[in-house]
């Protein structure tokens, strides 16, 4: 029996899109001007992390049922094909059309390609979940202790000698973690001084017995992150990422794209913000001090993204970044902070009288400044990554600490 008309038209524009990426981005930009819910996703703001992530679950659920979050992604992950590029042209083009990122993508472009590089079994029976926003995931590596020196990490993990592990710890800052389905964790399996030659990383999930999840109000109120207790939780082998001591392989391939891939996406953001900024300073008046600040701003956006563009491609070919993607952390960050920077002094005195916006517009507009105070801590902070690059890339003596 032959298959129906649709389906061969589908397969074969599917196939388009995998081989030609700018028909892809055409498309998917033709899809995102017709959309008839677009003023409302672009408009959407939100007083908590709960009903944002909720909406923006939604979100997902239709983009991926129109199939345009599944590129980039393989087959056994829910995804179409192709490769880092589709992505990176999916943010693109969230940017230009001015429509927030769903925030599960996050998390979703730091844990996924490691779960499927070292865990394809688990790959296929979890991420098309995640890409149709039905579930995700928080990423449970740093602890009260061990925030930039991962390898001196507490949590442990013991083989049971009945198939499983029994883990045992603490885990802190967890992104997505109080509304999370499952937790990539990075344990201690190997000795206390083993260091990063013996950590393993499983999936476990989060109504596992024995797991607390504590949500950590910010600054703004917002519960955002949380602490992750784990007491005497059991996981199956099966959730095991690589080998046993092999977590060290897991983390470093991670970090590429934490680094490199979330830059670029971060990137593309802060390019949405310099467009609404642009648009409410020309509407509310601005000094040339700030103008001149906007247009620094807007020049160190695209060099930085025209860096992080060499790791999307090197990504997209399978080959390592390594320390490089440090740079793009450095650059991203720097990026981040200072454009919120821009937009609380370019706005204070609208901020400040309120005028032209509602209260939920402006609370999300301080949320958004404060949490991107630590956009040079999370995912590494920036001293640490100049440490890396002067270590590793330019070759600068040891600092004698
Ligand atoms: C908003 C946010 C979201 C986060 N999300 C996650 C998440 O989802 N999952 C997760 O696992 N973690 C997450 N983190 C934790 C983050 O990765 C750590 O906070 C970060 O790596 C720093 O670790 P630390 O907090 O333990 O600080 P420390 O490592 O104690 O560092 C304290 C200070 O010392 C400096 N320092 C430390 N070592 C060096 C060095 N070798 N050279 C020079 N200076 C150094 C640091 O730069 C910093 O200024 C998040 C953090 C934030 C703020």
């Amino acid at each position: 029996m032959s298959a129906p008309v649709d389906d061969v038209v589908n397969a074969s524009r599917q196939q388009q899109y995998v081989s030609d990426v700018a028909s892809y981005r055409e498309d998917f930009r033709r899809y995102l001007r017709d959309l008839d819910w677009a003023e409302e996703w672009r408009n959407s703001s939100f007083d908590n992390t709960e009903d944002e992530l909720a909406y923006h679950a939604v979100v997902l659920s239709r983009v991926y049922e129109a199939g345009w979050n599944r590129y980039g992604w393989p087959e056994l992950a829910g995804g179409y094909g192709g490769t880092e590029i589709h992505r990176a042209v999916y943010f693109e083009e969230l940017a230009a059309a001015m429509l927030p990122v769903p925030e599960q993508h996050w998390t979703l472009e730091v844990l996924g390609p490691a779960v499927i590089k070292y865990a394809p079994e688990l790959a296929s029976q979890y991420l098309p979940n995640y890409l149709r926003g039905a579930e995700w995931w928080g990423q449970c590596f740093s602890e009260p202790e061990s925030g930039s020196d991962l390898a001196g990490l507490r949590s442990r993990a013991v083989d049971d000698g009945a198939g499983g592990f029994i883990l045992n710890g603490q885990k802190i800052w967890t992104s997505q973690g109080p509304t999370a389905t499952r937790f990539l964790a990075l344990v201690r399996t190997g000795t206390p001084e083993s260091r990063h030659r013996g950590l393993s990383t499983f999936l476990v999930d989060a109504d596992s017995p024995g797991i607390t999840v504590r949500p950590i109000a910010l600054a703004s109120g917002r519960r955002e992150l949380a602490e992750v207790f784990f007491d005497d939780v059991r996981v199956p082998r099966e959730r095991l990422l690589g080998e046993v001591d092999g977590g060290w392989g897991v983390v470093m391939h991670l970090m590429q794209y934490e680094r490199g891939m979330y830059g670029y996406a971060s990137l593309t953001t802060a390019l949405t913000e310099l467009s609404w900024l642009r648009a409410e300073m020309a509407e509310h008046g601005s000094s040339s001090a700030d103008r001149r600040r906007f247009a620094q701003l807007y020049v160190a956006v695209l060099a930085a993204q025209a860096r992080a563009a060499t790791t999307v491609r090197a990504l997209a070919e399978g080959r390592a970044v390594g320390p490089n993607s440090s740079v793009d952390k450095l650059l991203c960050a720097k990026a981040e902070r200072d454009i919120n920077d821009l937009i609380m002094d370019a706005r204070r005195e609208w901020l400040i009288a309120g005028a032209g916006a509602d209260g939920r517009e402006l609370d999300a507009i301080r949320a958004k400044w404060w949490y991107t105070r630590a956009a040079t801590i999370m995912g590494g902070s920036a001293e640490v990554q100049r440490g890396i690059i002067a270590d590793h890339l330019l070759g600068l003596p040891k600092e004698k600490r």
